[in-house]
């Protein structure tokens, strides 16, 4: 039997828990699936000591002390944005202007071509939304970085944009996602999805796509046989059943398409946005729920903490609450994190640094493509000695 498991077990017979909590930690050993109302309970009575128990048993009877991490590189095409989301950092609306800045085309495949020596599998695409980046605009951006590297996965735009972009092409969310696909686009990230419920929806980003628009848009996209990520933006303004509200809709759908590869909550910042007097949550807290959500999502394989947004040290005890993917190697030209406030201002790290991280907490790293597949286990590997301090120039964003 597994130390994962003793625990649990030991959990399990201790006279002193809480019956519910009990039932939920016999649940979780038979991988039965637990409800909404469990969810929330898990939210107001778990202590972080039994959250951990489960889902470090979960964690490692999916993937043992694997974790994976990929190479990627970032475009950020605009911070302009037609709309005005209340917790955004990043965004200007387009009245500031003179504070933004919008790519063009040849700007963004320049971009593609710094890094054609560089061993990355994957562009990640997102930003602001502007008329002028339209379904043609990003049908062509897809297509010229297919022609320009065949191999690099491209992992573009979220519902937000999509939605934006096919209303005004005039055209259903099938038809689109097919032009997209058909264009070069190979996964969809798992921006925009903020909290599903209107209640929150409604303050804090409500003219964008709804939670069902977004839901829709990632269904049809994996009705084509692709793949998705999901995030959830948590410690604003909801309460907990909202948070469990928002993971009940993704396993449902997860339930009919098995398209999401990976969860990735979002940890509010208040820094420099029109949200600044509400209070962010403790590293208790993110951890809590990072546990919470391996709990209740039994239907995702993965579970990510980004380290540039809530910091190295947490995220490597993030690895000890359900978390097996941490993103990434970086560099300073993604701006979403600083922009928000994150524990990294400079976020920049090499791959032999992230390595040592995961290894520092008895993990075994493993690089990945966007699917999952394996590039390089870095389990027993020996850097040569001259790539020690190199740094990559690798930005990579959620999802
Ligand atoms: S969160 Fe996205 S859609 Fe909302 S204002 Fe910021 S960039 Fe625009």
């Amino acid at each position: 039997m597994s130390i994962s498991s003793d625990k649990l077990q030991y959990l399990i017979h201790d006279p002193n828990l809480d019956s519910d909590l009990k039932a939920i930690a016999q649940k979780v050993m038979k991988q039965e699936r637990i409800t909404f109302d469990e969810g929330v309970l898990l939210y107001e009575k778990g202590e972080l000591s039994y959250l951990g128990v489960l889902a470090n048993y979960i964690r490692e009877q999916r993937h043992g002390n694997k974790t994976y991490f990929n190479r990627n590189f970032h475009i950020e095409p605009t911070n302009l944005c037609v709309y005005d989301c209340k917790f955004c950092s990043y965004s200007r609306l387009i009245k500031q202007k003179e504070e933004g800045w919008a790519y063009t085309m040849e700007e963004m495949m320049d971009i593609v071509k710094q890094y054609d020596e560089q061993p990355v599998t994957e562009v990640h695409i997102v930003g602001g939304v502007l008329p002028q980046y339209d379904l043609d605009f990003y049908a062509n951006l897809f297509t010229n970085i297919k022609k320009h590297r065949s191999d690099l996965h491209v992992k573009a735009l979220t519902p937000v944009e999509y939605h934006y972009i096919f209303k005004k092409a005039k055209i259903e969310y099938a038809e689109g996602m097919k032009r997209m696909k058909e264009a070069g686009l190979e996964s969809i990230p798992g921006g925009g999805a903020e909290i599903f419920h209107p209640e929150i929806r409604e303050q804090i980003a409500k003219d964008k796509c709804t939670g069902e628009q977004w839901l829709a848009i990632h269904e049809e996209w994996h009705k084509l046989g692709m793949r998705s990520n999901a995030t959830m933006l948590y410690g604003h303004i909801e309460s907990f059943w909202h948070r469990v509200d928002h993971m009940e809709q993704l396993r449902r759908l997860q339930d009919r398409t098995v398209g999401f590869q990976t969860f990735i909550p979002l940890k509010f910042r208040n820094q420099d946005n029109q949200m600044s007097d509400v209070p962010e949550v403790n590293v208790i807290e993110d951890l809590r729920n990072y546990a919470i959500a391996r709990i209740y999502l039994d239907n995702f394989d993965h579970i990510k903490s980004y380290w540039a947004m809530i910091g190295r040290n947490t995220a490597q005890l993030s690895l000890a609450f359900g978390v097996d993917d941490i993103d990434g190697t970086i560099d300073d030209t993604t701006k979403i994190y600083s922009m928000a406030g994150s524990e990294e201002q400079n976020p920049a790290m090499s791959t032999k640094e992230l390595v040592d991280l995961i290894k520092q907490v008895g993990r075994h790293p493993i690089e990945r493509d966007t699917l999952y597949k394996v590039v390089q286990d870095y389990q027993d590997y020996e850097f040569p000695e001259e790539n020690k301090p190199k740094y990559y120039a690798l930005p990579v964003i959620n999802s």
